[in-house]
C-alpha cells in the first residue's frame, strides 16, 4: 500500500515538471494514477472504407497528413484543416478552437481520427477524437482515451498506466476475499484495473467497471462510516420489550405478512434493539405495505416502555393511518391520539398534556407535531411517513423531540433527496420488493383530449360495475386557489353531467378537517362513487374498491407523482384502470406518459424519472463528496450502492483507512443536513 501512495515525481518518465501538471489534475500517487479512469475509448479496428463515408454519419479513418492550414471564423474562431490522405481519397480534416495543432499535423505523419461526416463531396469531417501513430502496425485496436491537460500527450498516458500497472498492480489490496467477491459477483480489483485502463473487449470493461464501481462506493460508505465513528454520534436507545404486545398484535393482523415485510421488520428490530441509533429509510412501492410495518415498529417501541410519533405529510393521510392503528391496536390497551392542524385548542391542550406526562404511547399527526408545546415524556420512536414531502428541518425538528430517538423514514419514491441522504448518511436502507399477494398490476392508458367523451364513458363503465372512481384534477398553479377553483368547476361539470346518477364528492386541501374526515368515509363506505379531488390524495390513501382513476391534464405532472397518484388504485384483487388525459407538447411529457404505460414499477420510474430529467437537475448544487466519484454513477449504480454498504458492513473501517483517506481526501460530515 504504501508504495502505492507514493509521489508520481518519481515514477520513471514523470519527473518534477509533469508531476506538477499532475498534480493540477488532483493526481499526486501512484493511486491517484491508477484511479485516474480513461474518459472513453477508441477502437481502431474498426475504420470505415473512405469511398463509403454518409453525411451526418459518425466516421473513423487512418490516413496521411497532407497539408494544413489555419483560419479564422468571422466569430474569431480558429479553424484548423488539414488535407488527409486515406485510401487514395483526399479528406478535409476539420478541428475547431485547437490552435496548438497546427504543431501536431505534420506533413506526411500518419494519424487516426473519427469525427462527424459533414460533406462527402468532397469529403469533409470534423474531427472529435484523433492520435498521431507511428506507423500503421502498431496499431492496436481499443486504446483509452484520458481527461489529459496541455503537455501531456494520449500517448503519454498509456506508457505512463501500462509501466504503473506493470510495477505496481500487485501491490494494490484486494479488500474483498473469494467470497465476498462471487456474492455480489465481481472480478478481482487487479482484473477491473488491468481492464478498466486496456480492455480487450466489450465484456471486460464491463466487469472492470462493476467492480470499481463496487469499490468506489464501497470506500465511500467506509469513509462516513469512519466519520461516525470517529464522532461516536451513533449511540442511542435499546428497545427491549417488556411484554409478547408485539406478537398479539402480530398475530391478530387480518392477512399474513409478505416475505419483504418480514424481512423489513427484523432489520428494523435489530436497529431498534443495537445500542446505536437507527436512521433508516424504509422504501417500498405504492401499496407494498409499509404502514403495518411502521405499526409493528412503534408497538414494539412501546412495549419497551417509550413512545412514538408518526408523522405524516397531509390531514387526510393522519386521519387515515389512526383509523387503521386503531384497527390493529383495538384490545391492546395501547393509547393512541391524533393531532393536526385542525384539532382544537381544548383537545390539543389535553393531548400535549397526555404527551408530556407520558400517558399517550402513539401519537399520529402532521406538521403540528413538530410545533412547539409538542412535548414527549419518552419518545423512542419517530416515524415519517412519505417523507419526500418532508424538509431536512421537519425531520430534524421530530427528533429534536426526543433525546436521539430511533428513526424510520418512509418513501414510495426514491426521490433525489432519498438518494442523496442513500449516498451520504449513516443511514441504513430497507426495501420492501414485492407487493402483497393477488395485486394485479394497473392498466394504463394515455389518451388525447379529443377521447375524453370515451374516457369519462370508461370510468362510468366501471361505477356500474360497482367499482369507484377517483377523478385527479390537474395542478394549474402553484396557487391553491386556482387550483381550488379548477376542481369546483370539474366537479360542477361532472355531477350535472356524465355523472349525474351517482353521488360525486369533491375533496382539497381547503375543507375542514371533519369535513374531509366524512369525504373520505362517504367514499370508502361506497356511498360516494366518484371523487373529484386535487392531489391532497397523492398519497398514502387506500381505499380498496377505487378501481379507476382518470387523471386530468396528466402531462403537468411528474413521473413520480403520477406514480403516486396511481397507487391509489390498485389496491386489491380488481383489476384496475388509469387514463392519463394529455395532450403533451413536449418530448419530456411525452417520454413520462410512455413510461406510465409501460411500466408499474415505482422504482423503475423514478428512474426513468431521473433519466428523462437528467442528473443535473436533481443534483443541482454541489453535493458534498458525491462529486468524487469518478466511476460510480448515482443515477445508474442504485442496486451496486446499496450492495456496497451492505459490504462495508462486513469491514472494519479503520482498518482501511489510509486507502479509504486516499480516495475521499474531502468529505465532509455525515448526512441529514
Ligand atoms: P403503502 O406501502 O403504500 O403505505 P399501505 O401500508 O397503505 O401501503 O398498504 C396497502 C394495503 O395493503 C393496506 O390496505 C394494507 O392493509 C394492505 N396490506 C399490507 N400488508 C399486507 C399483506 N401482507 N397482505 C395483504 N394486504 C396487506
Ligand atoms: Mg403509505
Amino acid at each position: 500500500m504504501d508504495r502505492l501512495l507514493q509521489n508520481v515525481q518519481y515514477l520513471k518518465g514523470v519527473g518534477p515538471q509533469r508531476s506538477k501538471l499532475l498534480a493540477k489534475m488532483n493526481i499526486h500517487s501512484i493511486f491517484d494514477l491508477l484511479w485516474h479512469f480513461p474518459r472513453t475509448y477508441i477502437d481502431r479496428s474498426v475504420l470505415q472504407p473512405t469511398h463509403q463515408l454518409v453525411t451526418g454519419d459518425q466516421a473513423a479513418i487512418i490516413g496521411t497528413v497532407l497539408t494544413t492550414r489555419s483560419s479564422r471564423s468571422r466569430r474569431g474562431m480558429t479553424i484548423i484543416s488539414a488535407a488527409i490522405e486515406s485510401q487514395g481519397i483526399t479528406i478535409q480534416a476539420v478541428w475547431f478552437n485547437q490552435p496548438f495543432m497546427t504543431d501536431i499535423l505534420k506533413n506526411g505523419r500518419k494519424i487516426w481520427l473519427s469525427g462527424k461526416v459533414r460533406n462527402v463531396l468532397p469529403p469533409e469531417i470534423h474531427v472529435s477524437e484523433y492520435e498521431m501513430l507511428e506507423s500503421e502496425e502498431s496499431v492496436p485496436g481499443i486504446v483509452p482515451v484520458y481527461h489529459t491537460t496541455e503537455g501531456i500527450s494520449q500517448k503519454m498516458w498509456r506508457s505512463l498506466l501500462e509501466r504503473v500497472l506493470k510495477t505496481y498492480l500487485g501491490d494494490y489490496p484486494e479488500i474483498l476475499d473469494q467470497s465476498q467477491r462471487q456474492h455480489y459477483e465481481l472480478c478481482t480489483i487487479q482484473e477491473a484495473l488491468a481492464n478498466i485502463h486496456f480492455p480487450t473487449e466489450g465484456s471486460a470493461y464491463q466487469q472492470a467497471r462493476r467492480r470499481l464501481a463496487f469499490e468506489e462506493l464501497l470506500l465511500f460508505q467506509l469513509r462516513l462510516r469512519s466519520l461516525a465513528v470517529e464522532d461516536n454520534k451513533l449511540t442511542g436507545l435499546v428497545h427491549k420489550e417488556k411484554d409478547d404486545l408485539v406478537q398479539k398484535i402480530r398475530g391478530g393482523l387480518s392477512y399474513q405478512l409478505t416475505p419483504a415485510q418480514e424481512r423489513v421488520i427484523a432489520e428494523i428490530f435489530n436497529d431498534m434493539e443495537s445500542p446505536w441509533i437507527m436512521n433508516r429509510l424504509l422504501q417500498g412501492d405504492v401499496g407494498a405495505g409499509k404502514t403495518v410495518v411502521a405499526a409493528l415498529a412503534m408497538v414494539k417501541a412501546v412495549s419497551s416502555g417509550y413512545q412514538a410519533a408518526f408523522m405524516v405529510p397531509t390531514e387526510i393521510l393522519a386521519l387515515q393511518h389512526g383509523q387503521a392503528l386503531t384497527n390493529i391496536l383495538y384490545g391492546s390497551g395501547v393509547k393512541l391520539e391524533l393531532l393536526t392542524g385542525s384539532t382544537s385548542a381544548a383537545e390539543r391542550s389535553r393531548i400535549l398534556e397526555l404527551t408530556h406526562r407520558g400517558e399517550i404511547d402513539i401519537l399520529v399527526g402532521t406538521h403540528a407535531l413538530i410545533q412547539e408545546g409538542v412535548a414527549f415524556k419518552k419518545l423512542g420512536l419517530a416515524v415519517i411517513d412519505e417523507q419526500h414531502r418532508f424538509g431536512v428541518r421537519q425531520r430534524a425538528a421530530l427528533l429534536a423531540k426526543g433525546d436521539h430517538p430511533d428513526t424510520l423514514i418512509m418513501t414510495a419514491t426514491p426521490i433525489p433527496r432519498t438518494l442523496a441522504l442513500t449516498a451520504y448518511g449513516n443511514l441504513e436502507m430497507s426495501v420492501i420488493d414485492q407487493l402483497p399477494p393477488g395485486r394485479i398490476p394497473v392498466k394504463t392508458k394515455s389518451l388525447p383530449y379529443k377521447a375524453r367523451l370515451q374516457a369519462y364513458n370508461f370510468v362510468k363503465q366501471e361505477i356500474i360495475k360497482g367499482r369507484q372512481a377517483y377523478v385527479v384534477c390537474p395542478l394549474v398553479e402553484e396557487s391553491e386557489n386556482v387550483d381550488l377553483q379548477a376542481a369546483v368547476n370539474l366537479h360542477d361539470e361532472l355531477r350535472t353531467g356524465i355523472f349525474k346518477e351517482y353521488e360525486i364528492g369533491l375533496l382539497h386541501g381547503r375543507l375542514r378537517s371533519d369535513e374531509k374526515e366524512e369525504i373520505m368515509n362517504r367514499f370508502k363506505v361506497g356511498d360516494i362513487k366518484v371523487l373529484v379531488t386535487t392531489t391532497v390524495v397523492e398519497v398514502g390513501v387506500d381505499i380498496a374498491n377505487a378501481s379507476v382513476m382518470l387523471i386530468e391534464h396528466a402531462e403537468r405532472f411528474g413521473l413520480s407523482q403520477l406514480h403516486q397518484l396511481r397507487g391509489r388504485v390498485g389496491r386489491s384483487d380488481l383489476q384496475s384502470y388509469c387514463i392519463l388525459l394529455a395532450d403533451p407538447h413536449t418530448e419530456e411529457s411525452r417520454q413520462r406518459l410512455r413510461a406510465m404505460e409501460t411500466s408499474n414499477d415505482g422504482f423503475y420510474l423514478a428512474q426513468q424519472d431521473l433519466i428523462i430529467r437528467g442528473p443535473g437537475d436533481f443534483w443541482g448544487v454541489r453535493q458534498h463528496g458525491l462529486d468524487q466519484l469518478k466511476i460510480a454513477d448515482l443515477t445508474k449504480d442504485l442496486q451496486l450502492a446499496e450492495k456496497a454498504r451492505q459490504c462495508s458492513r462486513e469491514i472494519d473501517p479503520l482498518s482501511l483507512s489510509k486507502y479509504v483517506h486516499a480516495r475521499f481526501p474531502m468529505v465532509e460530515g455525515t448526512a441529514m443536513n
